[in-house]
């Protein structure tokens, strides 16, 4: 049994349909930052407790790099608490709204690691259903190097103290997942609208290729700024994707010829006709090969 008085709150980082997430500091033992998710249990549809059960059973299952760490969960009368390792960077969204775009390297460098991510997913069956920038998260890593009259972010003298802060991207929000096998046909609807794949959203049988749909929008969002239908209601958004609306890849940005292929593979309406995983997880855009283990 806890509560929020076992930790020192320190503010709150984020909230969604039912729960509130809380930078925090455990009062007893290691003093390390948390994120704590307090899912009020009064707001709980019977669908909303079997996808708090769900989120805390696969992230008890999952350890990799790329997927947030649960520390631990609790709960009681009146709430439910996930604890997980604080990712000091915030999320996606946010990181993409203060620069507007973000630069292809960079963009690279974010899709490889989901790529991480999700290839440890698929080695468990398991599809994520709710990609999207708010449920990727960053972690900033300090790593301290000493450099010799090299050109580097901080200099101090000469002799240069390199201080470089390195993003991981971390999934996290399991509620939705599901075991879903490539041939394994689902037609519950979850996730958010502009990231779901056409499939999804026109209520029609979806495998795990759903999930490279919505990270073909990532990618977009990254390199543009926004989701490729991102204007417009709800409403506006099921009639362009039922029109199957041409998705527009701007050309006025140099992006490599590997990117512009990787989007329009990932970003195509019909599953059938959209990268498979084992391309995508080939794909030269994603290198994956040549990723350097850190
Ligand atoms: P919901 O299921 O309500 O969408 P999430 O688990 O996605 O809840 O958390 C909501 C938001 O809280 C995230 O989009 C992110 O901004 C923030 N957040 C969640 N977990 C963490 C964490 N471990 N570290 C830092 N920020 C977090
Ligand atoms: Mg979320």
């Amino acid at each position: 049994m806890i509560d929020l008085a076992s930790f020192n709150i320190i503010e709150k980082i984020g909230s969604g349909s039912y729960s509130t997430v809380y930078k925090a500091q455990p009062k007893s033992g290691l003093k390390e930052y948390v994120a704590v998710k307090v899912v009020e249990q009064a707001r709980l549809s019977a669908r909303g407790k079997d996808d708090i059960v769900t989120e805390i059973k696969v992230m008890r299952m999952l350890k990799h790099k790329h997927i947030v760490e649960m520390k631990d969960f609790k709960w009681d009368a009146s709430n439910i608490y996930i604890i997980m390792e604080y990712c000091d960077g915030g999320d996606l969204s946010t990181f993409i709204k203060k620069r507007c775009k973000l630069s292809e390297k960079i963009c690279q460098k974010f899709l490889q690691q989901l790529a991480l991510g999700l290839q440890f997913l698929r080695s468990h069956s398991l599809s994520h259903l709710d990609l999207k920038p708010q449920n990727l998260l960053l972690v900033t890593k300090p790593k301290l190097s000493l450099k010799i009259g090299g050109r580097c972010s901080y200099s101090c003298t000469q002799r240069m103290v390199v201080v470089k802060y390195l993003n991981t991207v971390v999934v996290t929000d399991f509620g939705f997942a599901q075991f879903l096998n490539d041939d394994t046909q689902k037609n519950s609807i979850r996730g958010s609208p502009l990231y779901m794949a056409p499939e999804m959203l026109l209520n029609k049988t979806y495998d795990a290729k759903a999930d490279l749909w919505s990270v073909g929008v990532i990618a977009y969002e990254c390199l543009f700024g926004k989701a490729p239908y991102s204007s417009g209601s709800y409403e506006e958004l099921c009639i362009r994707i039922r029109a199957k609306a041409p998705i527009v890849i701007p050309d006025h940005t140099r992006l490599s010829e590997e990117c512009k292929d990787f989007l329009r593979r990932l970003l195509q309406h019909d599953p059938k006709s959209r990268m498979n995983y084992e391309d995508f997880f080939q794909h030269s855009f994603l290198n994956l090969e040549y990723v350097p283990s850190e």
